[in-house]
């Protein structure tokens, strides 16, 4: 098996008050500084601690999360299902650091898919929380080696997110689990498990950790991609963070037991409901 580990850019946009907001990111490949590209403006009108190491938001893009949970979602008729079940497993993940629902599926997007949308930011004009593949990234005017992007809209509170949607690049990546897929000539595999729990970070909030701060956070601005390469496992730091917007419940609670769990857990075994929400969006095509 071919192993090619590089580190490469994850992007996240922001859109206020309709108002488009390109929040680029940074990466070790590339010796991009995240703070030079970052358009802190925006984000330091939600957080102005967001990136002082010191405080306890640093981190954080929306300190209010969403405004009520579970945050409901349709998936993009162009997800494999193997993109479905990495994705899923990603939600779980966050689910489990906080012990708390926080995703809620309502079926496959009629019709509708990455390339459905004439550029990045037109997929937030609805009402749907959507997670899409593109395979005309082209048209999203990222550079080609941005892997996904989380794009959002505020409330009225730039500290609260209201809606959100998750693009993923594959024309010039291969995304799916890094452990089961295959490079192709010019497409590096990207695990999709690991990629979407960083770009699902943003989407509940959270902003990039530099590597100096924490070098194993799902939320450094970088990724190891290739086949086998994965980064599902979330750092203290990172669970700490999430509990800081939406607080626990139950076990979760203990963040010492989360740590010792994720340690010595096998893969992880899909939920019962996110196993029916996998088949229902699979074998049964809706609209609404
Ligand atoms: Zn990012």
């Amino acid at each position: 098996m071919a192993s090619f580990a590089q580190k490469y850019l994850i992007g996240a946009g922001t859109l206020l008050f309709s108002f488009v907001n390109f929040v680029a990111c940074g990466s070790q490949l590339y010796q991009v500084s995240v703070r030079d590209d970052l358009d802190v403006s925006r984000v330091r009108q939600a957080n102005p601690q967001y990136n002082d190491p010191e405080s306890t938001l640093y981190g954080i893009h929306a300190s209010s999360g969403w405004g009520s949970l579970p945050i409901s979602f349709k998936l993009g008729t162009d997800m494999d299902y193997n993109q479905k079940q990495e994705l899923l497993a990603a939600m779980q993940k966050w689910e489990w650091a906080t012990g708390k629902s926080l995703f809620e599926f309502q079926g496959t997007h009629s019709d509708t898919k990455g390339d459905s949308f004439k550029d990045l930011f037109s997929s937030l004009g609805d009402e749907v929380n959507g997670h899409y593949i593109d395979a005309d990234w082209n048209k999203t005017s990222k550079p080609t080696y941005v892997l996904a992007t989380t794009i959002w809209n505020n409330t009225n509170s730039y500290s609260q997110i209201a809606t959100a949607d998750i693009r993923f690049n594959s024309q010039h990546y291969v995304i799916g689990d890094s452990l089961l897929v295959e490079s192709e000539a010019d497409k590096q595999v990207v695990d999709m498990q690991s990629l979407a729990i960083h770009e699902l970070g943003h989407l509940l909030g959270l902003a990039h950790v530099d590597e100096e701060i924490d070098p194993v956070s799902v939320m450094n601005p970088s990724l190891f991609i290739g086949e086998g390469l994965t980064s599902r496992k979330l750092s203290r730091s990172d669970i700490v963070r999430i509990q800081t917007i939406y607080g626990c419940e139950g076990d979760a609670c203990d963040i010492d037991a989360l740590i010792e769990q994720q340690e010595h857990a096998e893969a992880g075994e899909l939920s019962l409901t996110a196993k029916q929400w996998l088949d229902y969006g699979e074998k049964t095509p809706i609209s609404h």
